[in-house]
Parts: C-alpha cells; sequence; structure tokens
C-alpha cells in the first residue's frame, strides 16, 4: 500500500489522466507498494508525497547523472532562464554546446538538438533516409527507441504503414543481422544498434566487437548509415560514443537523458557523411532552441570532462554488484546481474511472472531503497559508498525476507503489460 497522499493523486489522476497516467509510468508495472507521485529529489535521494525518502536506482530512468538539484547545474540554468530561455531565435549556448558535443565525441562533426531522445531517433531515420534516398531500417528486435509510432514497443494507435520499411534482427546475432541487411535488399537507409543490449525483462548483454563491426562493414557495402542509440547509456560508459570501447564509429548517434542533468535536451550528432543528409531535413519544435536547458548541458558536459563521476560510479556499481552476489547466494537466490555496473538489470532464477522480483523489490523500498523489478537502473556520481553499504545492508532483509515469503507469494498484481506483450 502507498502512502494516503499517493492514493489521493492516484485516485484523482484517474479521472482526469487517461488511465490514471501512460507510458512508462502506466498503472500496474511496479509492485502496488511503490510511491507512483514525488514531491522531491536532492543528490541520490526521492522523496515521495507522503514525504518517505529512497535512495533511487532509477535516477529519473536515466536523465539526473550528477544527481537531483545539482547545484551548479541548475545555477547555469537559473542564470540562463533569468536572461531569457525560448527566444524568437537560438543564442551562443547553442553553438558552444555544439562545440562541446562535437569536441567530445569522436565520431561526431556536428550535432542538432531538440528535446526528447525520441526526436533524436527520428531525426536519425529521417537523416539516413534524406542521405541514402531509400527507405528501409534495420532494427533489433526488443529495442526500445522511443515513442514515436515507428517505434512504440505498444501497437495501440499504430498503422502497419507506421511501421512499413523495417527489417528485424536479434542483438549480437550476426547471421540474423546480415539476413536482414539482405532482406532490405537495394533499399537499406540505416542499421540501429543499441551500445548494449538493454531491452526490458531480460538480462543485458554487452555489444560483441564482431557484431559491431559487422554493422559498420554492411552500412558501407551498401551506402547506409549506421546509428548507434545512446540515449539512455551516454555517458555512463565513456565520455564518448559508447561504441568507442569496441572501437566502431557510427555515422549517427543519438543523445538525450542524462545530458543536461535533467533539463529537457537531448541531441542527434553526425559525421561529416551525414551532414547534407541532416541539413535537408525539416525538423523544429517551439522549444528546441531554449537556451536553459543548453547552458545546463554546458555545464554537465564541462562536468563529464573534468571529473572522475565516470570511475566514481563504475567503482560504486562494482561494489554494489560483488555485495548483492555474495548476499544472494548466501540467501540461496538464484540472482542475475546483467549490464554494465553503472547501469544494472536484477532478475531472479525460476521466477518467470516476476513474483520474487516484485516481491524483492518491495522488500527494498520498505528499507529506503527504490530499486526496479524488470528495468535497467542506472547509478548516479551524487550516490556515496555509504548509500551502496546502505543498500546492501537492505538487500540482506530483503532476501532474508524473500526466503521466508518465497512459498506463499502469489502472482504479481495487474502485469497487463506482461502479459500482452
Ligand atoms: C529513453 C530512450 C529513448 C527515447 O527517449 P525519450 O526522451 O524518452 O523520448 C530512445 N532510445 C533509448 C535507447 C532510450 O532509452
Amino acid at each position: 500500500m502507498t502512502g494516503p497522499a499517493d492514493r489521493d493523486l492516484r485516485r484523482r489522476a484517474e479521472a482526469v489522466i487517461p488511465g490514471g497516467m501512460y507510458g512508462h509510468q502506466s498503472i500496474g508495472l511496479l509492485p502496488d507498494d511503490y510511491p507512483q507521485f514525488f514531491r522531491s529529489g536532492s543528490g541520490a535521494h526521492i522523496t515521495d508525497v507522503d514525504g518517505r525518502r529512497y535512495l533511487d536506482f532509477m535516477c529519473a530512468y536515466g536523465p539526473s547523472l550528477f544527481g537531483y538539484v545539482d547545484p551548479g547545474i541548475d545555477a547555469a540554468y537559473v542564470k540562463q532562464l533569468s536572461e531569457g530561455d525560448a527566444l524568437t531565435g537560438p543564442g551562443a549556448r547553442m553553438v558552444e554546446l555544439a562545440e562541446g558535443m562535437v569536441s567530445m565525441v569522436s565520431h561526431a562533426d556536428w550535432a542538432m538538438f531538440c528535446k526528447n531522445g525520441t526526436d533524436a531517433t527520428t531525426m536519425a531515420m529521417m537523416t539516413a533516409r534524406a542521405h541514402t534516398g531509400r527507405k528501409t531500417l534495420v532494427l533489433a528486435k526488443g529495442a526500445y527507441h522511443g515513442a514515436a509510432p515507428w517505434c512504440t514497443p505498444r501497437p495501440g494507435g499504430v498503422i502497419p504503414s507506421d511501421r512499413a520499411h523495417q527489417q528485424s534482427c536479434s542483438y549480437n546475432d550476426i547471421p540474423s543481422l546480415e539476413a536482414a541487411v539482405a532482406a532490405a535488399g537495394d533499399d537499406l537507409a540505416a542499421i540501429f544498434a543499441a551500445p548494449f543490449r538493454h531491452d526490458a525483462f531480460v538480462d543485458q548483454a554487452a555489444p560483441d566487437p564482431a557484431y559491431a563491426r559487422r554493422a559498420r562493414q554492411l552500412a558501407d557495402e551498401r551506402g547506409a548509415l549506421l546509428v548507434v542509440d545512446d540515449v539512455r547509456a551516454g555517458f555512463r560508459l565513456a565520455r564518448d560514443c559508447s561504441w568507442s570501447r569496441i572501437g566502431v564509429s557510427p555515422d549517427l548517434s543519438t543523445w538525450g537523458k542524462c545530458i543536461a542533468n535533467g533539463h529537457p535536451l537531448s541531441a542527434l550528432l553526425g559525421n561529416d557523411r551525414a551532414r547534407t543528409g541532416a541539413a535537408s531535413i525539416y525538423v523544429t519544435g517551439s522549444f528546441w532552441f531554449a537556451g536553459a536547458a543548453m547552458a545546463a548541458g554546458i555545464e554537465t558536459l564541462k562536468r563529464i570532462r573534468e571529473t572522475r563521476y565516470l570511475e566514481h560510479i563504475q567503482d560504486l556499481g562494482e561494489t554494489l554488484r560483488e555485495g548483492l552476489a555474495e548476499r544472494a547466494i548466501a540467501a540461496g537466490f538464484g540472482f542475475r546481474q546483467s549490464g554494465p555496473a553503472t547501469m544494472p538489470l536484477f532478475l531472479f532464477d525460476e521466477d518467470p511472472d516476476l513474483r520474487l522480483g516484485f516481491a524483492w523489490s518491495s522488500a527494498m523500498l520498505a528499507r529506503g531503497v527504490y530499486v526496479h523489478p524488470w528495468h535497467n537502473m542506472f547509478l548516479c556520481a551524487a550516490m556515496t559508498p555509504a548509500d551502496i553499504q546502505q543498500a546492501l545492508d537492505a538487500a540482506e532483509g530483503a532476501f532474508a525476507d524473500l526466503k521466508a515469503s518465497r512459498s506463499s507469494l502469489g502472482p504479481v498484481g495487474k502485469m497487463a503489460f506482461l502479459a500482452t506483450r
């Protein structure tokens, strides 16, 4: 059960918001005791509307990289806001930010800014089609690229022509990639790739360098563009495009979530080959040239370049991973931790309907630690070794609770989303 303020807001939301809530905040995706509504965030913590404070391993589903309400980054935002945000045209911040991104991301020669990751992935699709004069995209099954009709994971309101000209492959499976490219024939516009497999409900997987190289080679052979969708993982694996770690340069990369530490900003970056195509598409938005989020982005990039935030979150993530593994083994659970240490996903063995995952997550929540039972999580630089120790202590208790209640657990609540996948 959530608190009274949360229950009241849920009841009122049901009347004035379709379905009570939508998208990744839809009702029933998380255990029933998870709060829907929050009052505030600070550093690594969030406080729900009933005043309960949690160590937050979701980081707003990615945007919080240096912690919530970061004083330095928010000061840059507020300063620009006080001088003017959305004006009749862009300001100097836009060019400075483009210079900053291009100097940090090795494959990139130019940048375009937008608001959501979906804007950036849609612009990548349009740029590739404009560049090649062709239509077909190769996408990995189960990979998330946003919530526009061409890519949203749910069928409501989507018509077959929205999804035309797409071939699917399996991530890290070279023969399936080759087959999808072959099926595209002489119409291949782009191969899209997640920087690693970070699909919901399944173990995450590192990119096989041979798969990444083959994608690069196939795109080159066909004159198509290679796109790495770094909206989620960008700057949590590298201070560059995530595939720089395996030596593969895309033509386009898409960015969002944390690049302005919680302020609305996303980006499409590209190389000179893709420049003419990118210049030919008409894309824009009323708020795309607003300066405040860009000022926050400039400050965030500076922090990325000048601090050891990445090594810090990697160290914390490894401590968390090792500590959880020990505690799971001691309690006798098959507990799978996948993905990079900075973006972990937890799944239990022998848990097809997620009842163990839901119960364990609820037990963590009751101990003040907000984890997710089926989506990857995120570490942020505001976390400390003491926070990780708190999470490990909570996990020890949560595993003990689960051991005691295991045989009496029923199926989890309204998992309509899972059931209809
Ligand atoms: C979140 C996400 C998107 C979409 O970003 P929005 O800002 O939610 O539109 C695209 N690709 C990936 C990999 C994402 O994680």
